[in-house]
């Protein structure tokens, strides 16, 4: 397929959705004026209005059955993938002695939970990529296990390790040092353009064709090097998989609550999720019209409460998940094997889903969307967050540019010319956006159907020796 053919695909689907977070969020502010007669009448409009919002989904998310490009999609992804592994193999294990090579080291012991502390690893391991240093991986005393990352996955290395570390200088030398140490990613100067959410220019066309957000393929197939499950990991994964009898379709809802609501994150009721849910077995349905499936719903969350009030509002749903789970993911429990197992057990399963619906302020949500990539072909729109839009924490400006002028209307939008430049803060899924225009310097709303993503291309190491 063209690019302009894959581009425009994937336009019509964040069109559709767009549209329908507008025209959704004014049908319902009118319905709040309306006396109760009214409202009756005027609720048929609305429900008409969803029914046939979800019949245009259903077919464009068809389209990609039908077009004859499925299979080289599926080949494209698959060649992408063993070229990423196999660069990744031959950074991660130099031919000479490690202590003649250039390096990195990096700690893992960030001091925050584990979405947040393999972000800080996926951070260090994107910029070995991108400079062509191995990693080398501290985790002694790790807060989730005492004894260390390599007993949980794969040692990074074998035979760059910590006694290869030593001497290490800071990151201003990088390009000098034998050994550099990378800093956390708020704390890093000079800043590259490199960093999140680059992608390496050599394989930028084909990363653009396939997939809708090519950084997130990007790094998830990092997580794939870096997270490798040890063999005990790998079977105990299999096994829980047999045992909940995992089947497809399933959506993965992610629920994050205790120490994040009121913090960093508003509190979401579940009838708020499972709203998304219902729409994607609506749309699922008249995708596959003949087919009769169970509505499935995988769970994760730090509140055990949550389970049972799920369970309760919605009985015409089967839901996966595991209470205790939830028990040792609490604040005072958190910290541990134990509580490790279960979180990577939930993001594993939420990985697995064919749609997810969370917020994306949780780091758990965005390494589970991360890791979905892994096994989807261009999964990009197979998610609705609740708050945030992707992001990697600590990212360089994430900017959009606009294709359609635009004259404000609403209060707090703000005008633009076709080719601004706009840097984004989030998606208030309403039809408009946040954000501001670095052309014209206006600040405010703006609708999200008048901008596409900029992905960001930087030169990284270009692995000369590997060829697949
Ligand atoms: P964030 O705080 O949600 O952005 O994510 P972090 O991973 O940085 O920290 C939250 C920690 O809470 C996780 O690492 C887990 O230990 C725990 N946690 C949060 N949500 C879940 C969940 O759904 N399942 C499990 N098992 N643990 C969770």
């Amino acid at each position: 397929p063209s690019m302009e053919y894959e581009k425009l695909r994937r336009k019509i689907e964040m069109q559709a959705r767009e549209l329908t977070y507008f025209t959704t969020d004014q049908l319902n502010k009118i319905s709040e004026k309306l006396t109760d007669d009214d409202k009756q009448k005027w609720n048929n409009v609305i429900l008409r209005f969803a029914d046939q919002s979800r019949v245009l989904l259903a077919s464009i998310r068809n389209i990609t059955e039908v077009d004859g490009y499925q299979l080289w999609r599926e080949r494209e992804h698959a060649s992408l993938s063993k070229l990423m592994q196999t660069r990744l193999n031959s950074l991660q294990s130099p031919i000479k002695p490690c202590e003649n090579v250039k390096r990195v080291t990096c700690n893992i012991n960030k001091g925050c939970g584990y979405g947040c502390e393999i972000h800080h690893a996926m951070h260090c391991f994107h910029i070995a990529y991108a400079i062509g240093r191995p990693l080398i991986l501290f985790s002694d005393g790790w807060r989730y296990n005492p004894g260390g990352f390599d007993q949980i996955f794969l040692p990074p290395s074998q035979n760059c390790t910590t006694s290869s570390a030593t001497g290490a200088s800071s990151w201003s030398n990088y390009e000098t040092a034998d050994v550099v140490e990378i800093p956390l990613i708020d704390n890093i100067y000079p800043r590259k353009d490199f960093m999140p959410m680059a992608v390496p220019e050599d394989i930028a066309e084909r990363l653009i064709r396939l997939h809708g957000n090519p950084f997130v393929w990007f790094t998830g197939q990092l997580m794939k090097y870096l997270l490798r499950p040890q063999p005990w990991l790998k079977e105990f994964m299999e096994k829980k998989y047999e045992s909940i009898k995992f089947e497809v379709p399933i959506v993965g809802v992610h629920v994050r609550r205790t120490d994040k609501v009121g913090s960093e994150a508003a509190f979401h009721d579940i009838s708020e999720y499972m709203k998304h849910v219902e729409d994607y077995y609506t749309i699922y349905q008249y995708q596959n019209p003949n087919v009769n499936f169970t509505k499935r719903v995988f769970l994760a969350t730090d509140e055990p409460a949550v389970f049972s009030d799920a369970r309760s509002k919605f009985p015409n749903y089967i839901f996966y998940g595991d209470t205790a789970v939830a028990q040792s993911a609490q604040l005072n429990t958190r910290y541990g094997t134990e509580s490790l197992k279960g979180v990577l057990l939930d993001i594993h399963f939420l990985s697995l889903c064919d749609y997810l619906v969370c917020t994306f302020s949780s780091q758990i949500c965005r390494v589970a969307y991360e890791i979905m990539q892994q096994r989807l072909v261009d999964g990009a729109w197979r998610v609705q967050p609740l708050d945030d839009v992707y992001y990697f924490g600590g990212q360089n400006a994430h900017n959009q540019r606009a294709v359609l002028p635009n004259k404000a209307v609403w209060p707090n939008e703000f005008s633009f010319q076709r080719g601004d430049i706009i840097g984004t803060e989030g998606n208030h899924w309403d039809g408009f956006s946040k954000g501001s225009d670095k052309t014209n310097g206006q600040t405010g709303l703006y609708p999200s159907y008048k901008t596409e993503e900029i992905v960001n291309v930087a030169k990284m190491h270009t692995y000369p020796e590997v060829r697949v």
